[in-house]
């Protein structure tokens, strides 16, 4: 795209051509409207470049217009030549909106990809060479080691603590189960004992109603006897 030039791929819009109905209008800055035009846009030019790239009239509706013929701040454009077969993707610069490739890329994972992809990354790192010379045996890295050594040691000891949590939440979780279990028995042992403490109580209730009777029986008998 020449400077002057329309960045609508197929558009013959120059500014020596291009008569006074005719105007070059600038991208949009805002990161939704680039998002938008970008939809409408990457099979339609070459390059689109948010600071330099300018587009022709042409490829907007009249509603889009103010009363000056400029642009108004939601325009989208809508009207374009017929494409060939040479549709291809655009080459979108000055993204520096702050959603970049990364950024955009990164939004698309779940959190689940990200972990696996992750975990991919680390295991198909090579361990340094002669990383045992940059590295003491309590795993501190001596001053003048690289960065892939340290990063490596960093990675590792990583690794290390995260299989350690991994253990401690197995382990915590089996307590757990044991726990919970001695509650259950505790429960069923306080059912039994209550259960042992009513036939206790009745019994009692027997004995001293046993009782009460044979006191009966001894105060009629020593009735008698007195006679
Ligand atoms: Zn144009």
């Amino acid at each position: 795209m020449a400077p002057g030039n329309c960045v609508v791929k197929g558009c013959k819009t120059t500014l020596f051509n291009k008569g006074p109905a005719i105007n070059f209008h600038p991208c949009p800055t805002s990161l939704d409207m680039r998002n938008r035009w970008l939809q409408i846009l990457k099979y339609r030019c070459t390059i689109l470049d948010w600071a330099k790239s300018r587009i022709c009239s042409k490829h907007f509706e009249n509603k889009h217009f103010d009363a000056q013929r400029k642009l108004k701040p939601n325009a989208i454009p809508t009207l374009f030549p017929a494409m060939g077969d040479s549709a291809s993707k655009t080459i979108v610069k000055n993204t520096n909106t702050s959603s970049s490739k990364l950024d955009k890329a990164l939004s698309r994972m779940t959190q689940a990809e990200l972990m696996s992809d992750v975990k991919l990354t680390l295991v198909r790192m090579k361990e340094p060479i002669n990383l045992s010379e940059f590295v003491y045996d309590d795993l501190k890295c001596k001053p003048d080691a690289p960065m892939e050594a340290k990063l490596w040691v960093l990675i590792k000891k990583q690794e290390y603590l995260n299989n350690m949590l991994t253990d401690a939440v197995v382990k915590n979780n089996k307590n757990l189960e044991v726990l919970q279990k001695n509650m259950t028995d505790t429960k069923s042992g306080r059912k039994e004992m209550e259960q042992s403490i009513e036939n206790y109580k009745y019994v009692i209730k027997c004995l001293q109603e046993k009782q009460a009777t044979l006191e009966e029986q001894v105060e009629i008998l020593t009735a008698v006897e007195s006679r």
